[in-house]
């Protein structure tokens, strides 16, 4: 059976009242922008769902892409017919046989928006059940656990009939809330929490710090390499790469060992505010989970915080290593935050950072320092980079048509 189309059932989004319309843009925006290697396929929004027309186009690939898109709680692959009920049934049969040779079992659910139509949704059932019934051979109802359930959609303008359901990202339309910058490392954590924070409709831009020649190209191509698997569900990205080395060298120089790394985060932040604040960002994301190392610590993260008013946005900071861990194969980002290399972070550090540092202290040690001048150098010093969405192979293999 060729399925012609598919049915984007929206999330969490419709609950958002006034937004709504304003959130469905944004969801058709991104389906529209994240399709367009299928040229054949048309997008039509509707007030509680979208219908993706296949046109001869193939479900998989659109499928797969779909899945990628927060605020898309389910995707249903339909074909669509006319109301006439013979037509209906005919098409559920269809549908049934499709779905392969194993299935023993079946119910038919139908929903009847269109309520001028002749029959109910029990009688559809029961009219177009008893068809398939009668069509097939070794095959009977299920209404509780059925191995294949016939949806049955009837619409004004056609009927939608479907046995093929597939879970959307979850989540809200990406740029449906604000904007925010994450602190990008090279590690497992920071991606993923990226990832979490897009999740809930932020777009986000990229802060990577680097202490060149402590770290190297390689280091840094592989927070580029971060960043594109992450474009695959933001859009395009903007990474900002800030020069860390000559902070670094005056926290040496400065700043006694065990509150060096202390002293360390809260430059980062001060940085990362400033930056904020020049490309209209609203919070700041980190990787950050609650004791899984030094800096990371309750005493920690209240003197790293205090040189900042800006929220951060800490989506793993109730997770273990292990949950992190599954979510970065997930989305693709594992394989890359495992490529050894070394953050400007390790190169400079203690081997015993303190635990639990206090506000009082590092306002004391830092005291000396050119604070402000040190910020202002690495802002004005930083290198903005732009990545477009990253290429997939079919993506490719449509440019080569062009
Ligand atoms: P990750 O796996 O994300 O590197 P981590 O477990 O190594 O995290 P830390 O090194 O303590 O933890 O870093 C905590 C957070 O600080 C990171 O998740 C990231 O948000 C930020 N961070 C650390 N190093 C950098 C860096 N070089 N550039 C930008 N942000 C950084
Ligand atoms: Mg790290």
């Amino acid at each position: 059976m060729i399925y012609d189309h598919i049915i984007v059932r929206y999330g969490e989004l419709s609950l958002k009242g006034k937004n709504r319309h304003h959130f469905i843009n944004r969801l058709k925006d991104t389906v529209k922008r994240k399709l367009k290697p299928y040229p054949e396929v048309t997008v039509q929004k509707a007030f509680d769902r979208m219908v993706i027309e296949l046109n001869g186009q193939k479900h998989e690939p659109v499928i797969e892409k779909l899945q990628e898109i927060f605020g898309i709680q389910g995707l249903r692959l339909a074909v669509k017919c006319d109301l006439e009920l013979e037509t209906i049934q005919k098409t559920a049969l269809e549908a049934m046989r499709d779905a392969g040779p194993d299935v023993k079992t079946f119910k038919v659910s139908t929903k009847r928006n269109y309520k001028q139509y002749p029959h109910d949704s029990q009688e559809l059932n029961h009219l177009i059940g008893g068809y398939v019934l009668s069509n097939s051979e070794d095959i009977s109802v299920d209404v509780h656990h059925p191995d294949v359930e016939i949806k049955v959609e009837i619409k004004p303008e056609a009927a939608y009939i479907s046995c093929m359901d597939y879970p959307g990202a979850g989540g809200l339309p990406i740029g449906s809330a604000g904007k925010v910058m994450l602190m990008l490392s090279g590690g497992i954590d920071s991606p993923v929490a990226g990832y979490l924070a897009m999740k809930r409709g932020v777009r986000v831009e990229m802060v990577h710090f680097h202490s060149p020649p402590f770290t190297s190209e390689r280091a840094r191509q592989k927070v580029e390499d971060l960043t594109k698997v992450l474009t695959k569900f933001g859009g395009s990205i903007k990474m900002h790469v800030v020069p860390f080395t000559d902070v670094q060298k005056a926290i040496k120089k400065q700043i006694p060992d065990n509150y060096s790394m202390t002293v360390m985060r809260r430059y980062m932040l001060r940085i990362t505010e400033e930056i904020a604040g020049r490309n209209d960002a609203l919070a700041i994301a980190t990787g950050e989970s609650l004791g899984q190392v030094a800096s990371q610590t309750l005493s920690s993260m209240n003197t790293i915080n205090e040189v900042t008013n800006l929220p951060i946005i800490r989506p793993l900071i109730t997770m273990d290593k292990i949950e992190i861990m599954d979510i970065s194969r997930k989305i693709g980002t594992y394989d890359i935050s495992i490529r050894p290399y070394e953050d400007c972070c390790t190169v400079f550090l203690p081997s015993a950072p303190k635990t639990k540092p206090n506000r009082e202290k590092a306002n004391r040690f830092e005291h000396h320092m050119e604070i402000d001048e040190l910020v202002q150098q690495a802002v004005e010093n930083t290198e903005t980079v732009f990545f477009s969405e990253a290429k997939t192979r079919d993506d490719e293999e449509f440019s080569d048509l062009l």
